[in-house]
């Protein structure tokens, strides 16, 4: 199997009641660690760049080229998304197509809701040529987003509704309370909007900001819609641990294999652990 769009998979877990994950790739290292942990559990797997990411990751034709070589070189069976998390304009979005990703999030949360609407009606029509899904996004997640640093803004229904229904898009990020990074306190999420725009919409519903939910909220939120949910610092915090451990205990360690070996096994350990919280394992 090649990598493929995230739609098929996210009406499936819509239908049968569990989350996809999504989890970002921050060096070359995440990427055997996701797809390990996808095969292990047999899941199917969303794998991302964020938008800001991607110079540092080497561009897009090098995320596209590492995360495809190693889908093929590591013998996976699993269906995986290549993803674009948070693209800040039509022209990266396009870039991210062309490049080979599988699916890409259009942000225009930032911009009015007509323009929101244009921007993301031309990557459906850009990416749809090649059957590559889109997420889009009403409201705002609080803490970094797209590079920028915020506070929450909660979707507003009838947004959500315009976008959708002008739109096309294949999923959709409406901001209800999550934060990008740690929470300060107990996530405050809009189960009630929440409600309301899953059934007004039919879409499956993607949650962003998905490190340090508790799991009750995290269950409640699949309940009421939401077949997507991103991780990415509960990942990070993993893997900065592993590194630290490492070096704190061997102090003659200089080769980067032996320092990130006990990370790769850390990420893996997050990953699988989110896997299985979500209801994903053995559904590929
Ligand atoms: P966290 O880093 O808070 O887990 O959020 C990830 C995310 O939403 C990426 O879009």
């Amino acid at each position: 199997m090649a990598l493929v769009s995230m739609k098929e998979m996210l009406q499936k877990a819509k239908q049968e009641g569990y989350a996809v994950g999504q989890y970002n790739i921050n060096n070359l290292e995440f990427i055997p660690a996701f797809l390990e942990v996808a095969q292990e559990e047999q899941s199917p797997m969303i794998i991302a760049a964020s938008d800001r990411m991607v110079d540092f990751l080497g561009g897009f034709k090098n995320v596209a080229g590492m995360v495809r070589t190693l889908y093929e070189e590591l013998n996976i069976t699993v269906p995986v998304a290549l993803h674009l998390d948070h693209g800040q304009s039509i022209e990266r979005c396009k870039k991210a197509v062309d490049a080979g990703f599988t699916s890409v999030m259009i942000d225009g949360s930032h911009h009015s809701i007509e323009e929101n609407i244009n921007m993301t009606k031309e990557v459906v029509s850009y990416a749809g040529k090649w059957n590559i899904s889109v997420e889009g996004e009403v409201g705002s997640v609080g803490g970094q987003e797209d590079g920028l640093v915020g506070g929450i803004k909660y979707a507003d229904v009838e947004e959500c509704i315009r976008l959708v229904e002008e739109t096309e898009i294949d999923a959709l990020a409406a901001a209800l309370g999550s934060v990008h990074g740690p929470y300060q306190g107990e996530p405050q999420l809009g189960f009630e909007q929440m409600e309301a725009i899953s059934r007004k919409t039919e879409l499956p519903l993607v949650l962003h900001g998905g490190t340090g939910i508790p799991a009750h909220q995290i269950q409640r939120a699949i309940s009421l819609g939401h077949a997507k949910i991103n991780v990415n610092t509960e990942n990070i915090q993993a893997w900065t641990k592993a590194v630290k451990k490492k070096l704190m205990e061997d102090s003659n360690v200089y080769e980067p294999r032996l320092v990130l070996l006990p990370a790769i096994e850390a990420v893996k350990q997050s990953v699988t652990e989110k896997v299985r919280e979500f209801g994903t394992s053995g559904k590929a």
